[in-house]
Parts: C-alpha cells; sequence; structure tokens
C-alpha cells in the first residue's frame, strides 16, 4: 500500500479519492474550497492538508484531479504547490483535462526536480468515478507509468500507456472530438423523432443495438428526451476541453471542421445559461 497525496476534491477527485482509501492506502486530501475536504474526511478518514505542499509531503504518489492548465500549474509550481514539497523518485500523476503543452513544461520541471510525471486523463464521467471504473490514458516514462498503475487500478476499469509525456492528454483529445460529433448528431435524432411524433424510447431500444448504438444513445437519450440535464460533464468543461483540441489541431496541421462547429453550439448554450448543464444539453437548441 502507498502513501498518497489527492489534490482536487471536485466531481471526480472525491469519489476518486475515496476509491483508494477503500483499497488500503494512506491518502491525504486538500482542497483549495476546505469545507470539501473536511467532508470527504468525515466520509473516508484519512487527513487532509491546508495546501497542495503540504498534502504532498512525505508522498509516494501525488494525485490531482484539477480544472484547467493554470490550475494544474498552480497546485504543481506555485507558492505552497506541491512540486516544492515532494521528494526525489516521488511521481506526480494527474488526472485533469488539460493541453499537452503544460503537460510537457510540467513533466519538464519535474523531471528537473527528480520527479515522475504522469499525464493520466480519465474518460467515463461523474459515474465512472463513483464506480470506480474509469478509462484512463496516460503519457510518460514506462518506468514511473509501472509504479503509478496499480495505484490508479483504484479506480480504473481500464489504464494504458499510450506513449510520451502529452501522449495522455492527446488521446483525451480524440476521445473529446469523438463525443462532440456523436452528441450532435444524437441530438438532432432525437429532436427529429419527437418532431415526426414517434416514441423516442420505442425507437432506441430499436436503434441502440445496432449500428447507430453508443454510450451517449445508452446513457442519456432518457434524460434529453425529458428535458434533464442538472448532472454530469458541464458544458463549460467541454468548451475548455475543445478548445484544447482546436488549438492541438492548429499545431499539428489537423482538420476539426465538425468539432469547431459543435464547439460553436456549446457557446450557444452557455449564452442559453446551461454552462453547468450535462454535455447532452445540445439537444435544448434545437427545441
Ligand atoms: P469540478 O467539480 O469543478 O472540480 C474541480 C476541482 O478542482 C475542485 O476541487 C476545485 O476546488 C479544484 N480547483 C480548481 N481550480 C483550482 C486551483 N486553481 N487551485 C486548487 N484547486 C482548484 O470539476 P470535475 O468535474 O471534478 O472535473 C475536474 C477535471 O476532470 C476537469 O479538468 C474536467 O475537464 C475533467 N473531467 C471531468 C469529467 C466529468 O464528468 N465531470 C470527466 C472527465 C474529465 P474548489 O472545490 O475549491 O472549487
Amino acid at each position: 500500500m502507498a502513501k498518497v497525496a489527492f489534490l482536487g476534491l471536485g466531481v471526480m477527485g472525491f469519489p476518486m479519492a475515496g476509491h483508494l482509501m477503500a483499497k488500503g492506502h494512506e491518502v491525504t486530501v486538500y482542497n483549495r474550497t476546505p469545507a470539501k475536504a473536511e467532508a470527504w474526511v468525515a466520509r473516508h478518514g484519512g487527513r487532509s492538508a491546508a495546501t497542495p505542499g503540504l498534502a504532498a509531503s512525505g508522498a509516494e504518489f501525488v494525485m490531482a484531479c484539477v480544472g484547467n492548465d493554470n490550475d494544474l500549474a498552480q497546485v504543481c509550481t506555485g507558492p505552497d504547490g506541491a512540486f516544492s514539497t515532494m521528494a526525489p523518485g516521488a511521481v506526480f500523476v494527474d488526472h485533469t483535462t488539460v493541453s499537452a503543452t503544460i503537460t510537457r513544461k510540467l513533466a519538464a520541471e519535474a523531471a528537473a526536480r527528480k520527479l515522475g510525471f504522469v499525464d493520466a486523463p480519465v474518460s467515463g464521467g461523474q459515474a465512472g468515478a463513483e464506480n470506480g471504473q474509469l478509462s484512463i490514458m496516460c503519457g510518460g516514462d514506462p518506468a514511473d507509468y509501472a509504479r503509478a498503475e496499480p495505484v490508479m487500478a483504484a479506480y480504473a476499469r481500464i489504464c494504458r500507456l499510450i506513449g510520451v509525456s502529452g501522449a495522455g492528454q492527446l488521446a483525451k483529445m480524440m476521445n473529446q472530438i469523438c463525443i462532440a460529433g456523436l452528441l450532435q448528431g444524437l441530438s438532432e435524432a432525437l429532436a427529429f423523432g419527437q418532431k415526426a411524433g414517434l416514441d423516442g424510447e420505442k425507437v432506441v431500444e430499436v436503434i441502440s443495438q445496432g449500428a447507430a448504438g453508443s454510450w451517449q444513445m445508452v446513457n442519456r437519450h432518457k434524460t434529453m428526451l425529458a428535458d434533464q440535464f442538472d448532472f454530469g460533464f458541464a458544458v463549460d468543461w467541454m468548451r475548455k476541453d475543445l478548445g484544447i483540441c482546436l488549438a492541438a489541431a492548429d499545431e499539428i496541421g489537423a482538420r476539426l471542421p465538425v468539432t469547431a462547429l459543435v464547439d460553436q453550439f456549446y457557446k450557444d448554450v452557455q449564452l442559453m445559461g446551461g454552462g453547468r448543464n450535462d454535455t447532452s444539453s445540445l439537444i435544448r437548441r434545437l427545441k
């Protein structure tokens, strides 16, 4: 069992850190808003610390799941950041969805301090975090990955090393590119069916078992048909992710025409007041 720090107890981090405790690891948590850290300790035991640096001190592994590039940089190298107290040989594992650029920068900084750094963004959403069934795509040094993998196993359904530093984040971009186009297609189909007067649930029961089936169709059609979006993966986060994808595409010379369009559709949803709604709320524009 390992000594682990977990930074960021949001929708994802709170249950992920809980799974580490359940597996018997020695866990210290940090959350910017202390009340969440107190609630986590009340629920799971373990300890909380007032800063990322205090949480990371003495830890073999430091996991993080915060917001965006700036937030990650802050908990790593900001005042009282984790890098300042981590001992040589310790491994930082980043579960935040961020750019490959900040990942490479922080990995280089970690290496200069003799720390490991694994980018390990996740897919599977709130339910995947709560059930310990996340898909984790990683980038980094194979030896660091091999040490971190058994710890990540506490909340993983599948965990793979894709390549060098940044490769995990690039894989997560592929994941988000797939989801953006797919959700627009699903939204159009369900809205079309409603206009045509069909029973959407009956149709989905049939077509979800054919070539049109998808995780989004199976898990989101009921709430999309019922206009319920107060849960799940926030549109604001999706816009952050699509911004990362579009910037990366520019850098490498890839084309993302549909992703760019769906990004603008998500902007409409934000302007409709739906920034914290689940990404399936794309259908609201069509109703
Ligand atoms: P969330 O509920 O908004 O939680 C974000 C967490 O990060 C909170 O604990 C927040 O602290 C902390 N944080 C943000 N900025 C910080 C800073 N500058 N310094 C210290 N802590 C900071 O978000 P989430 O849904 O858990 O998502 C977290 C990450 O996972 C994001 O990158 C997201 O894109 C990614 N992700 C999310 C999902 C999903 O379904 N939700 C799925 C896959 C990937 P406070 O409590 O103080 O605000």
